[in-house]
């Protein structure tokens, strides 16, 4: 293969962990300079995309792409972009801006007594049209959230600020340093505060894989929490689609692009006999760790059955956006009309 043959496969292979444009790609491919074609983060930096991701991706929302994100921007030595879809539709069937909903999971307050809601030590660095940049109070780490063009940060922020007073509750995000409250959470839940950094990594690393669970799953729900010490993804496929669990897998534990990631258990019910009664589900669960490390910190759960949630879910994603040439291989319509046109 020629030099120029070999770089426009490798910037395609990049934009199926990123989705970024061509262009972009190309160029950080020609600037990266070191031998990783995804730079990756640490310390405050990976838990701050780590947190991100863990607020946005916790389900109960539709969206054009999986957690809301349409794809990142990754060049070394520049904050990180992450791409907004433009609305969600939450489980009650209204839309919002994912922005808004955004400020509404990301932005950390209290309530007496109760454990910090958002992402602890989340502050705003600054707001440049479009963009959100985030930051940990103390840290030098940045993030920016791009919304759709003419996202009006300002006036979601202000909302924020009104509901949590109207709520009795307090926000937090102005004070420059960590506040008390936040100090006093993250002594008082040492298990939970300690497993966020723990796994910082591996969140931060599927933040800037996340164009992943688009381009390289057959799920068309995807759906994240933290329990314990363990990060869940639940992936749903429709029965009526081949379960693809294999390509993801290989993709995020792929030695070059990927994260370093072993599959230390595997259950996989792919060549059981058939279900019995369609009503049920299956699903092919996969624990990965560190491969170097003890112990699991992420697990798979690849469920295939009928559609469990939405009850018409292409409808939905197609109103929100979602392209097409994906809805049409993870929610296939009813094609038997025309296939028997074809025919006749
Ligand atoms: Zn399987």
């Amino acid at each position: 293969m020629s030099a120029g043959g070999r770089l426009s496969t490798l910037v395609r292979t990049r934009i199926t962990y990123t989705g970024e444009s061509y262009q972009f790609a190309l160029e950080a491919l020609k600037n990266a300079g070191n031998p990783t074609p995804l730079p990756d983060s640490t310390g405050d930096q990976a838990l701050l995309e780590s947190q991100v991701l863990s607020k946005l991706g916790d389900g109960g929302s539709w969206s054009a792409h999986p957690v809301g994100i349409a794809g990142v921007r990754l060049s070394p030595g520049r904050p990180t972009v992450a791409y907004l879809d433009s609305h969600v539709e939450l489980s009650q069937g209204e839309d919002y801006p994912v922005a808004w909903h955004a400020l509404d999971r990301l932005l950390p307050y209290t309530e007496a007594d109760i454990q910090v809601g958002g992402v602890l030590g989340l502050r705003i660095a600054a707001i440049r049209g479009n963009d959100l940049h985030l930051t940990l109070a103390e840290t030098e780490s940045r993030l920016i959230v791009r919304g759709v063009p003419g996202t009006k940060w300002e006036d979601y922020l202000d909302d924020r600020w009104k509901d949590l007073v109207r709520a009795h509750a307090a926000p937090l995000w102005q004070s420059p340093s960590f506040t008390d409250l936040e100090r006093q959470d993250e002594q008082s839940h040492p298990l939970v505060r300690g497993t966020e950094k723990d796994i910082a990594w591996v969140g931060a690393g599927l933040l800037r894989r996340i164009a992943l669970f688009h381009s390289s799953s057959s799920a068309y729900s995807t759906r994240s929490w933290i329990t314990g010490s363990e990060w869940i993804f639940e992936l749903d496929t429709r029965r009526d689609v081949r379960l693809d669990h294999d390509t993801l897998l290989a993709r995020l534990t792929d030695p070059v692009w990927g994260l370093p990631l072993r599959v230390a258990e595997r259950h996989c019910t792919c060549d059981d006999p058939p279900l019995e009664n369609d009503r049920y589900m299956r699903q092919c669960t996969y624990e990965l760790a560190h491969s170097d490390g003890p112990g699991c910190g992420l697990q798979f759960r690849f469920r295939w059955g009928r559609a469990a949630y939405g009850k018409d879910a292409r409808k939905q994603l197609e109103r929100l956006g979602a392209d097409t040439g994906w809805l049409d291989r993870v929610l296939p319509g009813d094609t038997r009309g025309s296939r028997a046109e074809a025919a006749s």
